[in-house]
């Protein structure tokens, strides 16, 4: 189906939703209350769309337990340390959250190279449509605690797009602590959301500014639309909706709430 507005993601047959650390994790302590109502959301979605996780949050968790400064983005060892640390407690926490549903959380670990080296790539479509079949909710992150500045996405958002890409989905829905892409930085007064965007262009990109709302991920608005370029050419649907806010999915799918980038590429989600 063709996915024009936020009310369309309803009936997205396969969906890939990203959780960032800023929604995860507050003071190097997991959110675990949000993560539950977000669980609970995902579990009554999930009647009748595959989803797909993708959470970021390993290295934010991670730098708390080791009491390593700058959040563990002090320098690459420092974040492969830290994420190697918070990974455990993360695949735990959604684990647990979607366990209190009677579902299996599946962890996936991957690298850029594994979502853009084609050969590569097909090793990790065929594990997404398993767990899919399986019945499992794959949880994805970045293989931070080997990834090098070379080979690294360095953010979950265009991991996000890429996962959508490698597991044929038709949507992905990236969860902020924003409302969506506004015209102008939204601390300005008379600054709009916008609510559809057919196609990046430079002019969608300048009103990013240096985008990013909080310290913790690595994304910012500038991530998010490099991560709407790559759906968009893949013929998926991308929407940024508020992710702090109670029942987010229902919020933008009911409400209308959020920026949806409409696909423009014929070129469709690759096939394995
Ligand atoms: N993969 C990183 C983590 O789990 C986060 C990347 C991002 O901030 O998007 O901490």
């Amino acid at each position: 189906m063709t996915i024009a507005a936020l009310a369309d993601l309803r009936n997205a047959r396969r969906l890939v939703i990203k959780v960032g650390s800023a929604l995860l994790v507050q003071d190097g302590k997991p959110r675990a209350q949000w993560l539950a109502t977000l669980a609970a959301e995902i579990a009554d979605m999930r009647r009748n769309t595959e989803i797909i996780v993708v959470s970021s949050g390993a290295i934010a968790l991670g730098a708390a337990k080791l009491g390593l400064a700058k959040g563990g983005r002090g320098s690459l060892a420092d974040a492969q340390a830290s994420a190697s640390v918070g990974q455990v407690e993360l695949a735990r926490l959604w684990s647990d959250a979607l366990e209190a549903h009677t579902i299996t959380a599946a962890q996936m670990l991957v690298t850029l190279g594994d979502l853009e080296d084609r050969r590569r790539y097909l090793n990790a479509s065929a594990p997404l449509a398993r767990l899919l079949d399986a019945g499992a909710i794959p949880v994805v992150n970045e293989n931070d605690s080997v990834a090098t500045e070379e080979i690294r996405f360095g953010d979950n958002d265009r991991l996000a797009a890429r996962v959508a890409q490698a597991a044929g989905a038709e949507a992905v829905v990236l969860l902020s602590d924003v409302d969506g892409l506004y015209d102008r930085d939204p601390r300005e007064p008379g600054a709009t959301l916008v609510e559809r965007v057919d196609g990046v262009t430079p002019d969608i990109i300048a009103m990013a500014g240096d985008g990013s709302s909080s310290g913790l991920g690595s994304g910012g608005m500038i991530a998010k639309l490099q991560a709407a370029r790559i759906a968009e050419r893949a013929g998926i649907a991308l929407a940024i909706v508020n992710g702090t806010q109670e029942r987010p999915l229902a919020r933008a799918i009911e409400k209308g709430i959020g920026t949806l980038f409409v696909p423009q590429g014929a070129e469709g989600a690759r096939k394995a």
